[in-house]
């Protein structure tokens, strides 16, 4: 079996392309602009590639994006003024504070210093809460473009026995919930699991978020399974280049799932897309529009699944 390809940058395309729609939309029915403001500490790379990036693709869709990049040395309480000023701040509709923090400031003061309206990366304990009570809330990026790229390719998840490697705040917990609300069965696994290799073959979808590069062998998967790799690990191959590798052993995987996503280009673009999603989400919700809830099934058709779509302003 050769596994095809879930193509995580074309599906983010399409959802970009909806929310663009949105944004037009909503400006030229109630003359909002949602905007997103971005919060970076420090000068970490990765941080502010990811940084550059979100802003960028904002830009594109129409949202009004700022971003504040501060020096590792700004104090908590600073960061947590300019936090309130957002807050406050009739025009922001998303609030984003990369992680990591340098280790002087407490992340969770300032997550919690977010206004749970505006927390558009679905951090906010508040927000973790109405998601474990099935209650409408922002939820996190990464969950929300995993589940949305196995909705392309099985429409129908009741029943289907999943693992999720790794029980982190930002991927794996919330995304356990959101599969189990699906109605998967859903195995939560982490560093202290037994047995891994025999949970993943039980797993009709195995989704790997550990952070540890190639951890799932193509061995340990079930014939025709899927196969989402959250992981972004560097590796430096054969001639000494350094490349972005997943939590996947992808070339043996692909010889067994029946669908599987690359690392680059699968989970990452989807990650960024549902920020700009859920910013929309946010400046639709705080101004007692309705909620968009439906975006998951945007398979490739947008324009006439948007048809009909209008907010009361
Ligand atoms: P984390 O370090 O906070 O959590 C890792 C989790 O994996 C922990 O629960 C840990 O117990 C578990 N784990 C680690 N090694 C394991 C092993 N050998 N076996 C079983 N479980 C193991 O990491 P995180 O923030 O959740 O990120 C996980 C990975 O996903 C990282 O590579 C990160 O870069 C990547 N990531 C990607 C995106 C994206 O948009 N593609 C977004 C967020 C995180």
């Amino acid at each position: 079996m050769n596994a095809i390809r879930i193509d995580g940058k074309a599906i983010a395309e399409i959802l970009r392309a909806r929310v663009a729609w949105e944004v037009a939309v909503l400006q030229e029915e109630c003359d909002v602009t949602p905007g997103l403001a971005v919060v970076l500490v420090g000068k970490d790379p990765a941080s502010s590639v990811y940084v550059k990036t979100k802003t960028r693709q904002a830009e594109a869709v129409g949202l009004k994006s700022q971003q504040y990049v501060l020096p590792s040395s700004v104090t908590e309480t600073e960061l947590l003024t300019l936090i309130e000023a957002l807050n406050l701040d009739e025009s922001i509709d998303g609030i984003l504070v990369q992680l990591p923090l340098p280790g002087h400031i407490d992340r969770l003061r300032v997550l919690e210093a977010i206004d749970p309206a505006k927390d558009v990366d679905g951090f906010h304990p508040y927000n973790v809460g109405r998601l474990a009570a099935g209650c409408p809330a922002l939820a996190p990026c990464t969950p929300l473009g995993v589940v949305h790229l196995i909705k392309t390719v099985v429409s129908d998840l009741n029943g289907l026995d999943v693992i999720v490697i790794g029980r982190s705040n930002i991927v794996g917990k919330p995304l356990a919930i959101l599969l189990g609300d699906a109605g998967c069965t859903v195995t939560g696994a982490q560093l202290q699991t037994r047995n891994l290799p025999e949970l993943c073959r039980r797993a009709d979808i195995v989704v790997a978020a550990a952070g540890c590069a190639g951890l799932v062998r193509g061995e340990w998967l079930k014939p025709g399974a899927i196969v989402i790799d959250v992981g972004i690990n560097r590796a430096i191959d054969s001639t000494g280049v350094t490349k972005l590798v997943g939590d996947v052993a992808f070339a043996e995987a692909s010889k067994r799932a029946s669908y599987i996503t690359p690392v680059p280009g699968g989970v990452g673009p989807m990650t960024v897309a549902y920020l700009l999603a859920n910013t929309v989400n946010a400046a639709i919700s705080r101004r007692g529009l309705s909620l968009v809830t439906d975006r998951d099934a945007a398979s490739g058709q947008p324009a006439s699944e948007m048809r009909g779509v209008r907010w009361i302003c």
